[in-house]
């Protein structure tokens, strides 16, 4: 199959155009406040801060752009421009070695996503974490990173005029998931979950894990107190993308039904690495019975599929094309 006329294909059933993705860019007004030139607080954390020079400082072994502050409790808040604070993002977030279109998509969705945590009301906007954004300071640059920030500088994804609430992720396994199925609260257009074919090169694209019948049971004790023998295990309800909503549980003498979220939080997210579940096989006896689960994609798989992303910038997709396949719907603004 040519793989360029399958993206277009693609995209045209969702009702993205290239011309329209191409066209609306920049038209939209946005609500950021303040804009995207205006600085951005990163908490690194604790750790000794040592002046360089006006325009960076050094904490703990790494440089940073920017200035310090440090908080009443001793944190320190790396203060700088958000376009210098994404130098140090991007690379962290997506492999320097992708293709610069997926790189700009990137750049685009990590600004969109500081822009809409900035809060006046707290000591700094974002954490230097994975649990905001990953951020490495001057040390981590590279310039195919900062030329993705350059080039699509200031630009965000906005949806009906306001800064759209945007994710990311590495693997989608497939399908990406409703914000609403992963997280509750009301359905957002534009992250209702789209079917992407374009990650089966990831790693996580397939995986396998085993764990023992015990280690669940000793995760859910009250559950399981008088269950007696394990026969198998099936995937229960599905939600709209295929992840599981629950795991059935069945044995000659009871079964149960538990929360697919419940038992990927017991057995932790690198065992169940996410809710896309193929199949649950209990192997060997009774006495020493073990689980194998195969599933698809690692994590929420909320909004833009890092890998989906690279196999479109591969295919000649832009950055705007690929922001509009993940998040249907939403265009891309100047701010
Ligand atoms: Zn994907």
């Amino acid at each position: 199959m040519n793989r360029a006329l399958f993206l277009a294909g693609t995209l045209s059933a969702l009702g993205v155009s290239r011309g329209r993705a191409a066209a609306t860019g920049g038209r939209e007004p946005c609500n950021a406040s303040p804009g995207p030139a205006a600085a951005i607080r990163v908490l690194l954390g604790r750790g000794l801060v040592t002046a360089l020079d006006a325009q960076s400082f050094r904490f703990g072994t790494r440089t940073y752009r920017g200035s310090a502050q440090t908080l009443a409790d001793g944190t320190t808040v790396d203060v700088l421009d958000l376009e210098s604070y994404l130098y140090g993002v991007v690379p962290l977030e997506m492999p320097r070695s992708w293709p610069s279109e997926a790189l700009m998509a990137q750049a685009i969705l990590a600004r969109t996503f500081a822009t809409a945590k900035r809060d006046a009301a707290r000591p700094y906007d974002v954490v230097a974490s994975q649990s905001d954004q990953a951020y490495g300071g001057r040390d981590a640059e590279f310039p195919e990173t900062t030329a993705a920030v350059d080039r699509t500088r200031g630009t965000l994804v906005a949806y009906g005029g306001a800064i759209a609430t945007v994710s990311y992720m590495s693997c989608c396994g497939g399908h990406t998931e409703s914000a609403a199925d992963a997280w509750g609260g009301r359905a957002v257009p534009y992250l209702a979950g789209v079917a992407c074919p374009y990650c089966m090169q990831s790693p996580e694209f397939r995986w396998e894990r085993t764990v023992t019948w015990r280690d669940v049971v000793n995760a859910f004790p009250e559950d399981f107190s008088d269950f007696g023998p394990l026969a198998q295990i099936a995937v229960g309800e599905t939600d709209a993308s295929g992840r599981a909503r629950t795991l059935h549980f069945q044995g000659p003498e009871r079964s149960i039904d538990l929360p697919a979220k419940a038992v990927r939080n017991a057995l932790g997210p690198s065992v169940v690495r996410s809710l896309l579940i193929h199949s649950v096989r209990v192997n060997g006896s009774q006495a020493d019975l073990t689980i194998t689960i195969e599933g698809s994609g690692r994590g929420h798989g909320v909004g833009l599929c890092q890998w989906g992303a690279k196999t479109l910038g591969s295919n000649g997709a832009t950055a705007r094309e690929i922001l509009a396949f993940y998040f249907p719907g939403t265009n891309i603004t100047n701010g």
